[in-house]
């Protein structure tokens, strides 16, 4: 290749292999401690920084500089003991999936943007819509994540309830939107109210009953006092599998609600959506096929590499009808462009990853896997009921558990909750796990998320019995 004058790079192949050497011993190691990294902001500000690069580099010296300041101070998300918010280890097939793809570069916006890339997202989008139980008329779009699935969703549904709202806004509507999510709603449903120009105020959080799942009987008397006094209840958004506890609300009852009362229906299902795999666990989305829309992230618990979120319709005009969009720039369109049906132009590709993952493993073994994990969370639960020192703050339907130390010294409230975030403190201090609390009813937790295809039985036994240790040491130290 005649690389003058051009941006080619002459010993391509070389850095090409360099490149692939550092993903390789960054998986073969992500068993290997810490979990979080040491070095603060600025101590990384200090060894990354660099002046505006006018003149190039040895790109040989440029990937020792990886070696040497970024990879060590990469986050181990696929570590086996990585047990926080509900980022999953990532699948190696589908790191190689996602490695082809950036060399491909393909942009389906527009079918000839990316033929094969565009394909491949009707494949993996019908995939989707038929392992959730919805019919030919539905359609989907990948987009970054479940946030953005959210929005992708409910401005199909603001345009579904209100034709037009897409091109005359919503600024002038008699009876304003009203959106219902349970008091365990994600943060996503109120910042997509904000973007869609309804308002994260016009989000009302409905209780929850002991297991966090939304009260149906109180979501229906909430319909009636807002259509009473003149508003407009547009969506309800159901949970299946909650960011703190993992609850589902109960699906098939607001479905009958939404049909009845002429309401869109939306299931967020980021995380929950990995249990339509399950054996046993399936049943607790039972009735999500009723839903208008579901999103979902395959970068959750279908062990994707970000960014992967999917957003799907029954009824793919709806997805049509709020963002299809033209413009003399843009070309001849065909008759499948999937600017359409979300609100990205310029997009990666992110359907040849999932693809290629669920083709090299088969959703059976992927299956298997999200079985383990609420094994795992099921046998964690049980051990923590039958132990003095714990208290379980939730039921565990899906994959996480979430509990407190308590020591034998009495303490109260205030004191218990802080000594929660201690333990959790400590315990990235010491780079064996990472876990995030979760606040329930006032009740600091610590919360175990296993959606990781690594974790053991071995894993979970050693981070209790660490837990309980550092708790001892504190109230020790006291
Ligand atoms: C993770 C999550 C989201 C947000 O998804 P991102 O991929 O982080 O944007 C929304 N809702 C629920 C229930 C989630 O678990």
């Amino acid at each position: 290749m005649n690389t003058s004058g051009t941006l080619d790079i002459e010993d391509f192949e070389k850095y090409l292999i360099s490149a692939f050497d550092i993903i390789n011993g960054y998986i073969l190691n992500i068993n290997n401690c810490p979990v979080i990294p040491p070095g603060s902001y600025d101590d990384l500000r200090k060894s990354i920084y660099s002046d505006l690069p006018l003149q190039g580099e040895n790109i040989g010296t440029l990937i020792d500089d990886i070696v040497e300041n970024i990879v060590p101070y990469s986050t181990k998300i696929g570590h086996p003991c990585f047990l926080s918010w509900i980022i999953t280890s990532p699948s190696p097939a589908g790191t190689l999936g996602e490695l082809i793809n950036v060399g491909l570069n393909q942009v389906p916006a527009l079918y000839k943007g990316g033929k094969a890339a565009t394909v491949l997202e009707d494949v993996v989008v019908r995939w989707f819509c038929q392992l959730f139980g919805y019919d030919n008329e539905s359609g989907g779009i990948l987009v970054s994540g479940g946030t953005m699935a959210n929005l992708t969703a409910l401005a199909a549904a603001r345009e579904a309830i209100y034709p037009g709202a897409t091109t005359t806004g919503i600024q002038n509507i008699e009876k304003p939107f009203v959106i219902y999510v349970s008091d365990q709603g994600h943060i996503s449903v109120d910042r997509s109210a904000g973007m869609l120009g309804i308002g994260a105020d016009m989000v009302r959080k409905i209780p929850t009953d002991e297991k966090y799942r939304m009260k149906p009987e109180l979501l229906e008397e909430e319909i009636l006092n807002d259509r009473s006094s003149g508003f407009e209840p547009f969506c309800v958004v159901a949970q299946a599998g909650a960011v703190n506890t993992g609850s589902i609300d109960p699906i098939d009852k607001l479905a009958e609600i939404c049909e009845r009362e002429n309401i869109w229906f939306h299931v967020d299902a980021s995380y929950g959506g990995g249990a339509v795999l399950s054996k046993n666990r399936k049943v607790l989305l039972k009735g999500i096929e009723m839903a208008d829309s579901i999103a979902t992230d395959p970068h959750k618990w279908f062990f994707i590499p970000a960014e992967a979120g999917l957003t799907i319709v029954k009824d793919s005009k709806h997805l049509y009808n709020a963002f299809n969009c033209s413009a003399s720039y843009l070309g001849d369109e065909d008759s499948v462009d999937y600017k359409d049906y979300g609100f990205q132009l310029t997009r990666a590709s992110r359907a040849l990853k999932i693809w290629f993952a669920f083709r090299a493993y088969g959703l059976k073994r992927i299956g298997e896997i999200i079985d383990r994990n609420l094994e795992l969370a099921s046998g964690l639960y049980n051990r923590l009921e039958n132990e003095e020192c714990w208290e379980l703050v939730s039921p565990s339907e899906l994959s996480i558990v979430c509990f407190r130390y308590i020591p034998e010294t009495k303490l109260d409230e205030n004191s218990l909750n802080s000594l929660q975030f201690e333990i959790l403190a400590e315990l990235e201090q010491s780079g064996e796990a990472f876990l995030t609390p979760a606040v329930l009813r006032g009740k600091a937790c610590l919360r175990i998320c296993i959606a990781n295809h690594r974790t053991t039985q071995e894993d979970i036994d050693q981070l209790i019995d660490l837990i309980r240790l550092i708790g001892e040491t504190l109230i020790h130290d006291r």
